[in-house]
């Protein structure tokens, strides 16, 4: 019952996409020199099914041992411990992240700003002066997609042709096995993924903990996970790489971005030019640079929304250069200015500026990281309550007092009053404060009458940790 339905799904969906085989490999005639839509969507807006050619090459050795790289840090870092610490953890809930061991709070809002704010400029800069090479080598959408789940595709259902077959045929053995393989292994995966992103804002402990304990104590986080798998696997998939053409963002954002210097994946348009077997230019049109093409466009056309910059095409076109004994390198990383001007030059006054901008804002984040204070400390008078006029001739106010201890050791703490001169009354004995915990409580500050200037006074106080000021504390003190 379970597989009917199962297979029913599969065939809703895949009948939904319109005609399958018709971008990709399968592209060999049509000419894409003008569009006026996204390559994968026909002029109803219905999807066109992308059937590319298994990559292979130079680039793309180099791009499978990165996304490993990458892949493996995703999966590690939760595990990785720094003198017992995380040294990742993104924990939203309790307001606390852990980047690469530095703890931030939510009182830490403008130096975690300053980080975003600088990893933002530094894709900026490293897009216009390196093009997309973020979407190509970095970007997760791509290493899972093109790295994880089309390996594991091309494995089971066999390159673009026997993929394109088994599409198009019926539903026989062969057909439901490897589907069935391919969609087990792929919801597998999905759910793997998301569990290793739950352990990035939980923490691998409490993700070992909740999976040891039975689903109905955690059933709220079981079905976000379900969910976010679905999502995952949705995405792998089926919808592919319109992720990139259709919903992010920054593909949208090249055009402000890039500039005839920066260096994309481009074709020299001066050598292959005029195209064709019998004419003079080194492109013999074969038109294989459009069949490795993950997003099926003709990189000929110049740089496009689409292109992700995955060198797949690179890999493609040296192979026909070496068969067609012509220097490799028809498409290549290069600039327009590049290939017009005969020569590449990577720095220029664009660049130059973001970069000064990148190493000031960087510097100024390192400079904050250091020198913040190891605990966030928040005095107010308590809400509703006035002053009170005591026997021994002093005035008391009631404060609130609330340390957050940033640091991965426990604390000991002392309060001390530095001005004006007075006395505080803890609501309790000692400030004791675990690593990474806070401490709430109340006290009362008593100040003589004769000390007191005005209705409203500054009183300052000290945090101090075994004898050493750590932080200073301004507060107002109310008086008659
Ligand atoms: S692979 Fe190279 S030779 Fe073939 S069409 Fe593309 S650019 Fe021209
Ligand atoms: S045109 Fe862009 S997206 Fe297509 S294969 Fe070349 S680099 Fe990859």
């Amino acid at each position: 019952m379970f597989l009917i339905g199962y297979f029913k799904f599969i065939h809703l969906i895949i009948s939904q996409s319109p005609p399958p085989g018709d971008l990709g490999a399968f592209n060999m005639t049509e000419d894409l020199s003008f569009r006026d839509r996204p390559i994968n969507l026909n002029e109803k807006g219905g999807r066109k099914w992308v059937y590319a050619k298994k990559p292979s090459g130079k680039w793309y050795t180099r791009r499978t041992i990165v996304s490993w790289i990458l892949l493996l840090f995703f999966a590690g870092a939760p595990f990785i411990r720094l003198n017992g610490h995380p040294f990742i953890l993104l924990d939203i809930a309790n307001r606390k992240f852990i980047i690469f061991g530095a703890i931030f709070w939510a009182q830490d809002t403008f130096i975690l700003a300053l980080l975003m704010l600088s990893f933002v400029l530094f894709i900026i800069l490293f897009t216009v002066t390196f093009g997309r090479i973020w979407c190509g080598w970095a970007c997760p959408q791509t290493i899972f997609l093109e790295m994880v789940f089309r390996k594991i595709e091309f494995l089971i259902e066999g390159d673009y042709k026997s993929r394109h077959k088994l599409d198009n045929s019926p539903w026989n053995t062969e057909k439901i096995l490897k589907k069935t393989a391919k969609h087990a292994i792929f919801i597998l995966i999905s759910v793997a993924m998301t569990n290793v992103f739950l352990m990035w804002f939980i923490g691998s402990d409490a993700w070992l903990k909740q999976i040891s304990e039975p689903v109905s104590q955690h059933l709220t986080g079981f079905l976000i996970m379900l969910l976010v798998s679905g999502v995952f696997y949705w995405i792998y998939s089926f919808f592919r790489e319109q992720v990139c053409t259709m919903v992010c963002p920054y593909g949208r954002m090249q055009g402000v971005l890039l500039d005839s210097k920066s260096i994309v994946v481009t074709y020299d348009y001066k050598r292959g030019e005029p195209r064709g077997p019998k004419n003079t230019g080194d492109c013999i049109d074969c038109r294989q640079c459009i069949s490795v093409c993950p997003t099926a466009i003709d990189i000929r056309n110049g740089t496009q929304l689409e292109c992700i910059n995955c060198t797949a095409c690179i890999d493609q076109c040296n192979k026909i250069m070496e068969v067609t004994g012509k220097p490799k390198g028809l498409i290549r990383f290069d600039s327009e200015a590049g290939i017009r001007e005969g020569h590449t030059t990577v720095w220029n006054a664009r660049n130059r500026a973001y970069s000064v901008v990148l190493i000031l804002l960087f510097s100024f984040f390192i400079y904050t990281l250091f020198s913040r204070p190891a605990v966030e400390t928040t005095i107010i008078r308590t809400p509703g309550l006035l002053f009170q006029e005591n026997a021994d001739n002093t005035i008391s106010n009631v404060y609130n007092i609330k340390i957050v201890n940033k640091t991965h050791d426990d604390m000991h703490l002392e309060l001390r009053l530095i001005s004006p001169e007075g006395k505080i009354q803890m609501a309790g004995n000692e400030i004791k404060i675990a690593d990474q915990d806070r401490f709430e409580s109340t006290f009362i500050l008593f100040i003589p009458k004769e000390k007191l200037n005005s209705d409203k006074t500054e009183v300052e106080f000290g945090i101090f940790s075994n004898g050493e000021l750590i932080e200073k504390y301004k507060a107002t003190f109310v008086g008659p």
